[in-house]
């Protein structure tokens, strides 16, 4: 085949394989994977596989203080998780640090865990470190949970509605996410970017100012 032709039949292909395969408009966000930060999982049974079909939304609960270190939190909960819960991994698949950086935690292939009394089988779990009752999200934060939940619910077409807070999934058993991050839910911000993000577009996420009632304290960066 000639240098024109080859040249000529490539540009064709590539762009029946744009038509046939467009581009996703949620990209995805950078992940530092387990094997990055040094996770340390054990065996999950087969019979914990699960299909994606909603995403939960978590805070961790527990005051990020200045100077602390996301890896050293990521091992300490997982530690504890397997010593004190017999979980084989992380209960989250998915863990924003203050600073906006979002680790990888257990495979999404499995169901994740819970303190409460949800059926966790098809949910994807995604937690925010900090506690929103007190503290407030990073911009940082909601941008990467903003970015993260929309390519996840792309890859697995979970549809908007099935994006939530945990106090939605069991409203008497906790106020997780916290009420600075629920707030965003409530007053459907949170899936107004989602669905910008979802669609190619930029959702200049602007934290709200303070709630009247608080928290004011903006989770520390560093
Ligand atoms: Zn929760």
């Amino acid at each position: 085949m000639g240098m024109m032709r080859a040249a000529a039949l490539a540009l064709l292909l590539a762009t029946v394989a744009a038509a046939a395969d467009p581009k996703p408009a949620a990209a995805q966000p950078p992940i530092v994977l387990a094997s990055e930060w040094g996770s340390k999982p054990q065996p999950i049974p087969d019979a914990r596989r699960h299909v994606p079909k909603s995403i939960t939304i978590h805070h961790a609960g527990v005051i990020w203080k200045s100077g602390e270190n996301p890896v050293k939190s990521l091992q300490a909960l997982q530690a504890w998780g397997q010593k004190e819960k017999h979980w084989p991994d992380l209960p989250y698949h998915f863990l924003i640090a203050p600073d906006g950086r979002i680790f990888a935690g257990r495979s999404v292939e499995y169901e994740p865990e819970t303190n409460t009394s949800y059926k966790t089988t098809g949910h994807i779990g995604v937690e925010l470190f900090g506690n929103f009752e007190v503290q407030r999200p990073s911009k940082e934060q909601l941008v990467s949970l903003v970015k993260l939940v929309a390519w996840l619910a792309q890859e697995h077409k979970i549809p908007l509605d099935q994006i939530g807070g945990h106090k939605d999934r069991v409203e008497a058993e906790t106020v997780c996410p916290g009420k600075d991050l629920y707030r965003y839910f409530q007053d459907g911000q949170l899936k107004a970017w989602i669905k910008t993000a979802m669609e190619g577009g930029d959702p200049r996420i602007e934290p709200g100012p303070a709630l009247k009632d608080g928290p004011t304290d903006l989770i520390p960066m560093k």
